[in-house]
């Protein structure tokens, strides 16, 4: 992309490096959420509309935004920006842990729903924040797992499979 700027459209890179700069001084986190912020508490914290005994526990900004296209979650966020990984030296204090357990903590919160990723970085964040936060007493749920919508059980990898079995509920 930077070659291609530099060589077709040197306006557009000096925009976009006045843009990138802009960005940089004023962008900071939501002191409740975590996520990318340009006020101190972003305006889906402040929101009325949301449920404030859910909070949902994501990875990264762009999770936040898929959560928010499938209009399935009225409650609240932490963002994490990222995931434990002692191989990459990422620990518990790298993604804010003790902030979600002070956040998770304001006496509304009811549900910790921890959405992070089915990775192995993603599985040992939930079992980690999960053992954290109910410690505390507080009730914390996962998200499930399983078939794609659309999905048929012919096409689909054994593991998924598997977990979607062991995961089944009532009908
Ligand atoms: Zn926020």
């Amino acid at each position: 992309m930077a070659f291609h700027l530099m060589q077709r459209d040197r306006q557009g890179a000096q925009r976009l490096a006045g843009a990138m700069g802009a960005a940089l001084e004023r962008v900071r986190h939501c002191e409740r959420c975590n996520n990318f912020s340009e006020e101190t508490v972003c305006t889906l914290c402040l929101s009325p509309r949301r449920d404030g005994r859910l909070l949902c526990v994501i990875e990264t900004p762009a999770d936040l935004l898929m959560m928010e296209q499938a209009q399935c979650y009225s409650g609240l966020y932490f963002v994490l920006m990222g995931a434990l990984s002692p191989l990459d030296g990422i620990g518990p204090h790298d993604i804010h842990l003790e902030r979600l357990l002070k956040r998770a903590a304001d006496g509304v919160v009811q549900e910790v729903m921890i959405a992070t990723n089915f990775t192995v970085e993603g599985e040992a964040t939930a079992h980690y924040a999960g053992e954290m936060l109910r410690s505390r007493g507080l009730r914390v749920t996962r998200i499930a797992r399983g078939l794609p919508v659309g999905g048929e059980l012919e096409h689909v990898d054994s593991g998924t499979l598997a977990q979607a079995v062991l995961d089944r509920r009532n009908l």
